[in-house]
């Protein structure tokens, strides 16, 4: 087993790894350093605080199998966020244990599967998605072993619910929304769309990662959505990027709550416990990511239900104040009152050549994080922003006079806007290289 060359490691000094890294680490762009307008992922600012609390030595010494009675007050924090947000969605339980919201969807996906398979309506396969959601959307779906069947949206960018009714009968399990949907529109008909699906048999999954603007506004379980998950890594203020650690707890109307996975944990009026149900299925190990849910819990908490409310509008506000300033020179497809992000169509001056791309790339330059870009699919150079409730006035206006002096530059001086990024380490990289021909390991220089 012994290796009969030496392996081919990189050789250097602590001191050159230690500027190495450090040098590389004031590269990275994050909120703490920055605007970050980077639409459907609620870029907010997280609080100090939260870290602190996340990194107590009292927390992070805890063994996931150590006895309860040693850790009563860290249950009781797991115990009180779980009550938290089913009072915050309307929901009757919710588990803690998915790791994104992704598995936090495909967590749901299987708790619909099982309300089906319980009551004997095993034809239940399909499941309605609108065709702006989010691609997780049918990839949880599929992933989950069932059919994706795609809901057109109207002009206005709503679920055409005509078009719904079509594709309803005895084979649907349920009906994935998200509201604001992907284009930051609230969607009016969910009553509708809600009462349509039920009377076909099918459940109404809600994609609870827009629930920012909801917050302590209104509750996907008073719309009649019966599963759901949400993102503590972007509604509650949990750093994200970077693939970083998150957590898509995911909750349900009463009557389902014994389809949700194992552990929970419960409080019989003096002591918390960890429940593991035998029969139950497990999604990850342990209670899930226990610091990034002390993390959103510290948030609940600094933040108190009062401030909660102001969460939704404010996020709301800022969105809509920057659309209506800009509108004039970048395209607005849909102009309606938007929610917590709304979506341009490029420039409004088509002339100019100048596409999302370069408009992204030339915003780096004045020292911000690029907005989503072409995303949502529905157009073909969308270039979505949202500005979330954390960001100042001061910002937001600073943010519009840069986007508008990119406007103007694709009409005056295009070959600047073009050739972007020019004050960043790296200039402008093939993507389509960088995705299909990545370079990720060491390589040793030829000597
Ligand atoms: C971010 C997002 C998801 C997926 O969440 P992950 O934690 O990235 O897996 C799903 N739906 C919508 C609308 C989102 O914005």
């Amino acid at each position: 087993m012994l290796r009969s060359e030496e392996a081919a490691l990189p050789e250097c000094d602590e001191l050159t790894v230690v500027r190495h890294y450090t040098n590389h680490s004031a590269n990275n762009f994050g909120v703490n350093n920055g605007f970050y307008p980077l639409g459907s992922c609620t870029m907010k600012y997280n609080p100090a605080i939260d870290e602190e609390t996340a990194s107590l030595p009292a927390l992070t010494a805890l063994h996931p199998l150590q006895p309860e009675d040693t850790c009563q007050g860290a249950l009781e924090a797991y115990y009180r966020m779980q009550q938290a947000l089913c009072a915050i969605t309307g929901m009757g339980a919710f588990t803690l244990n998915p790791f994104a919201g992704a598995h936090g969807e495909l967590t749901g996906l299987m708790v619909i599967r099982s309300y089906h398979m319980e009551r004997g309506d095993k034809q239940r396969v399909k499941v309605i998605v609108p065709d702006s959601a989010h691609g997780t959307n049918p990839a949880s779906a599929a992933v989950c072993g069932m059919e994706v069947v795609e809901v057109k949206s109207r002009e206005d960018g709503c679920v055409d619910v005509d078009h719904l009714r079509t594709l309803l009968d005895d084979g649907v399990a349920a009906m994935m929304m998200t509201n604001p949907n992907t284009l930051g529109l609230f969607e009016h008909d969910i009553p509708e769309i809600a009462r349509l699906v039920h009377d076909c048999g099918g459940l109404m999954y809600y994609d609870g990662a827009n629930l920012n603007p909801l917050l302590g506004v209104c509750r996907p379980g008073d719309m009649g959505f019966d599963v759901m998950h949400v993102n503590l890594h972007k509604t509650f203020a949990t750093p994200h990027g970077g693939g970083g650690p998150g957590s898509g707890p995911v909750g349900v109307r009463k009557g389902l709550e014994h389809l949700l996975p194992s552990p929970r944990v419960s409080y019989d009026g003096e002591r918390y416990h960890i429940e593991r149900d035998e029969k139950a299925s497990s999604v990850g190990a342990f209670l899930g990511n226990f610091t990034v849910i002390i993390k959103a819990w510290t948030w609940l908490l600094s933040m108190g239900r009062e401030h909660l409310r102001m969460v939704g509008p404010l996020a709301t506000l800022n969105a809509n104040y920057v659309k209506e300033s800009l509108k004039d020179v970048y395209r607005l497809p849909i102009d309606t009152p938007c929610m917590h992000e709304f979506v341009f169509d490029g420039l409004r001056d088509k002339s100019t050549g100048i596409t999302t791309m370069d408009v992204a790339k030339r915003l780096l330059d004045h020292g911000y994080h690029a907005p989503t870009i072409y995303f949502p699919l529905l157009f073909h150079e969308s270039l979505m922003v949202e500005p979330t409730e954390s960001e100042s006035l001061d910002t937001l206006d600073a943010f519009i006079s840069v986007m508008r002096r990119i406007a103007e530059e694709a009409a005056t001086d295009p070959e600047v806007v073009k050739s972007a990024p020019h004050s960043t380490p790296i200039g402008r990289v093939d993507d389509v290289l960088a995705a299909k021909n990545p370079v990720l390991t060491y390589k040793r220089l030829a000597q």
